[in-house]
């Protein structure tokens, strides 16, 4: 057998290769490539799959974050809530602006402490950003409600969390904006970069469509001082393919999780767990141990790739010296950087993969 990689885009296209290599051509030949039927038609497709009145299409999940805080007029000054454990684009996200990040320590399910939001609020919090990380829905309920009680908006980082839902309802739609990343390694991926941001608000919706097309409407004539962050056709066309998918992609990866959660068994590794009424659609799936360097190269050894999601989290990075948080200021975050690890898991793994995954875990 091959070194099984932790993850294998190419799985990916062969599945619908087909019509992948269809959808170019027709791109291709239909001589319009930004921002045209095929984007209009993801954005109405995507909203309805999420249950969510608009979705505006823009060139990755770092821009629909940020652009997002800039439609919400959140900027120098501000403090943005945010988890410590969470990929460092959340954090541009709000400190492109001029933002600052407030960090709160996650949960045992890798998600935000939900009883430890309220303590960080400061006269200067305008936001929280949830982050659905590795897949799992992050526990809403208390979220919602303080953002209610301390007026707060509510963002959500749904780059991991495609169709994820908490107590029924999708990701994404609990606040005021949703945002997705379609970076091909995401479980929405497309072939290239792409993002989207999702609202109930029309407002928003308006505002984020002249924004993301340097602030205009109708063309040359400019409103606002906007960006140029456009979705384009092929894109565009490549995502409509693969959601029409997404629910079978993801009951694959569902069962490859189910298959490594039943069968995995190793004292020294914590497997990942599900909090009550949420789903998972398991972005990566991640575990945890004390002996990690050891287990790394042990799966190498035996031809298993794996990845750290994420070793270095956003406070400690060089990047974000100049906040000033050091080194055992946020514990548990501190700890999950030390101890994860993601094991292989993609669409299209092979049963001989998975069950070569598992021997070897179980045997370290
Ligand atoms: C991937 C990712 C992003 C950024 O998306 P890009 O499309 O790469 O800009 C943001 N937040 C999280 C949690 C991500 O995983």
């Amino acid at each position: 057998m091959d070194k099984i990689m932790p993850n294998r885009l190419d799985r990916g296209f062969y599945q619908y290769q087909k019509e992948f290599e269809a959808k170019a051509i027709e791109v291709l030949r239909s001589g319009w490539y930004v921002l045209g039927k095929e984007v209009e038609s993801f954005e109405e497709e995507f909203a309805s799959y999420l249950g969510v009145k608009h979705c505006v299409g823009v060139a990755s999940g770092l821009d629909a974050l940020w652009i997002a805080f800039r439609i919400l007029g959140i900027g120098s000054g501000d403090e943005v809530i945010v988890q410590g454990n969470t990929y460092i684009a959340s954090v541009m996200g709000i400190t492109i602006n001029g933002a600052t990040p407030v960090f709160v320590e996650p949960d045992e399910y890798y998600n935000i402490d939900t009883s430890k939001i309220e303590e960080k609020i400061t006269e200067k919090t305008k936001a929280v950003l949830v982050v659905h990380l590795y897949g799992q829905a992050s526990y809403m309920k208390p979220v919602v409600d303080i953002c209610k009680r301390y007026n707060l908006r509510l963002v959500e980082d749904c780059a991991q969390s495609h169709g994820a839902k908490f107590d029924g309802q999708t990701t994404g739609t609990f606040g005021d904006i949703g945002c997705f990343s379609f970076y091909p390694s995401k479980n929405l991926g497309a072939f290239g970069d792409a993002g989207a941001i999702v609202t109930n608000d029309d407002q928003i919706a308006v505002e984020t469509r002249i924004f993301r097309n340097y602030g205009s409407e109708k063309r040359y004539y400019n409103k606002v001082v906007g960006t140029n962050s456009r979705l384009d056709e092929m894109q565009a066309g490549f995502l409509r393919i693969r959601l029409k998918y997404l629910d079978e992609l993801a009951r694959e990866k569902r069962d490859i999780c189910e298959k490594y959660l039943n069968r995995m068994y190793n004292e020294r590794i914590i497997l990942p767990m599900i909090r009550e009424g949420a789903t998972h659609i398991w972005h990566q799936f991640v575990v945890r141990t004390e002996v990690r360097d050891e287990l790394i190269r042990y799966l190498d050894e035996k031809g298993i790739g794996t990845i750290i999601h994420y070793p270095i989290p956003p406070h400690l990075s060089e990047a974000y010296q100049y906040l000033n948080l050091r080194e055992g200021s946020l514990p548990v975050t501190e700890k999950y950087a030390n101890r994860v690890l993601s094991l292989p898991l993609y669409n299209g793994m092979t049963d001989e993969e998975q069950e070569y995954v598992i021997d070897v875990v179980n045997h370290f």
